[in-house]
């Protein structure tokens, strides 16, 4: 199969030109279609298998199609969240790439380095935040960052996540996130306590394995 026989508009399908990638891998082929139909999503993929595109380029897409024609301060409309600053950082390079020829604001937040030029970013506003779970929790907390818009939540490693002790973290955004919202979830392995927290997020989410 090709990207072109996916239903992706012209600007996403013209950066995937520019990259020479012209087939989806696996997770992609079946993650773009359910995630531009607004499903929950669980998937069960490693990093490697293009999970990163298979919710990045969906993502992109609806918020282009949301945000057209509108002016303004750009909303918060999505969220994903990832445990380490590496995995963010590579989220954002990815959605800078696929989203070249759109109008999308993103951002990538982590603690470690000083918040000043993170706060400048959120306060210029963005469609697309990537963050790790302390340094979002600050800045929440701090007034700079309201998820009430949020449509799209993405949760990136989740058995990572656990393992880094995110869990409270994760459920303290859970609270601050729209009940009415499109979630998904990633996770290279699915032991119990993963599923209870999938099953805490999810809603009827249709289920991917790669
Ligand atoms: P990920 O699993 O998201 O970390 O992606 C693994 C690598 O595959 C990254 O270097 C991507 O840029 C690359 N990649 C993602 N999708 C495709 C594709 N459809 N064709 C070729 N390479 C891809």
């Amino acid at each position: 199969m090709k990207f072109n026989e996916l239903p992706l508009i012209a600007p996403i399908l013209k950066a995937l030109q520019d990259k020479n990638y012209s087939e989806p891998t696996a997770i992609q082929e079946k993650a773009i279609p359910l995630v531009l139909q607004q499903n929950d999503v669980m998937g069960c993929a490693q990093t490697g298998t293009g999970k990163t595109a298979a919710f990045a380029i969906p993502i992109i897409q609806r918020i282009h199609e949301l945000e057209e024609g509108k002016s303004g301060k750009p909303q918060l409309l999505s969220l994903i969240v990832t445990p380490t600053r590496e995995l963010a950082i590579q989220i954002d390079d990815n959605i800078r790439l696929y989203s070249k020829y759109t109008n999308l604001k993103h951002a990538v937040i982590f603690g470690g380095v000083k918040q000043g030029q993170q706060v400048e970013k959120m306060k210029r506003g963005v469609h697309v935040l990537v963050a790790t779970p302390g340094r979002l929790l600050d800045l929440i907390t701090q007034g700079h960052i309201s998820l009430s818009q949020v449509k799209i939540f993405v949760l990136d490693e989740a058995d990572r996540m656990l393992d880094m002790g995110f869990v409270n973290d994760v459920k303290k955004l859970l609270k601050l996130l729209p009940t009415k919202r499109q979630s998904l979830f990633f996770s290279a392995t699915m032991p119990k306590s993963i599923l209870n927290l999938a099953n805490e997020i999810l809603t009827n989410p249709k289920k991917i394995e790669v």
